[in-house]
């Protein structure tokens, strides 16, 4: 008997590395079509990386779907370790200029290379305008995601933030000083403070 799994795993987070998203938005940016590509991942926990290397395979594009040919993808694969092969887990797409949520056959698509994969593959959805729409289906846990969180993974910055910020922003108490002098001031904690 097949059990149901009552608890849901924990909240899902899409990491991008800096050179994989910028990868990622010059391909939307040179096509005006809907070109897909292929990138390398590692699962952390509940954080899917997409670390790349990024790679768009030959592939016929009408339209508004593509499709990756299965000639292209042998030819993507050709020369790769196995390792660098079976990190292969993230399949994006540019939307063009249209919305990034997926369409049916995208989620169809997302559910095929999960199922050949085995345990988690990823679906990345971008458009002309800057938008980014994640979704994951992870057969380890059972589960599929639909609009997960995209972080980007920015560069150490020249400045130490952290440390202007715990220098310059100091958070405001408001609450118990100025409510009870208000009230006190009508009487009404006269009574109640002995
Ligand atoms: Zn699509």
């Amino acid at each position: 008997m097949k059990k149901i799994n009552l608890n849901p795993p924990p909240s899902p987070c899409v990491e991008v590395t800096l050179s994989a998203y910028a990868d990622m938005q010059a391909i939307v940016a040179a096509c005006e079509i809907e070109v897909g590509w292929l990138a390398g991942c590692e699962k952390v926990g509940s954080i899917y990386r997409v670390t790349g290397p990024v790679m768009v395979p030959e592939q016929d594009c009408h339209g508004a779907t593509t499709e990756i040919s299965p000639e292209g993808l042998v030819k993507c694969y050709e020369g790769m370790s196995v390792d660098a092969a079976n990190r292969i887990r993230c399949w994006g797409h540019s939307h063009v200029q249209m919305s990034v949520s997926p369409s049916v056959q995208d989620e169809e698509t997302l559910e095929q290379l999960a199922g050949q994969a085995g345990d988690f593959f990823l679906s990345i959805i971008v458009n002309k305008a800057g938008e980014v729409y994640a979704g994951v289906i992870d057969w380890t846990v059972g589960w599929q995601f639909s609009d997960v969180p995209v972080r980007i993974l920015w560069p150490e910055t020249e400045t130490d933030w952290a440390a202007e910020v715990a220098a310059k922003v100091k958070e405001k108490e408001i609450y118990a000083g100025s409510a009870r002098g208000f009230y006190r001031g009508l009487g009404l904690f006269d009574n109640y403070n002995r």
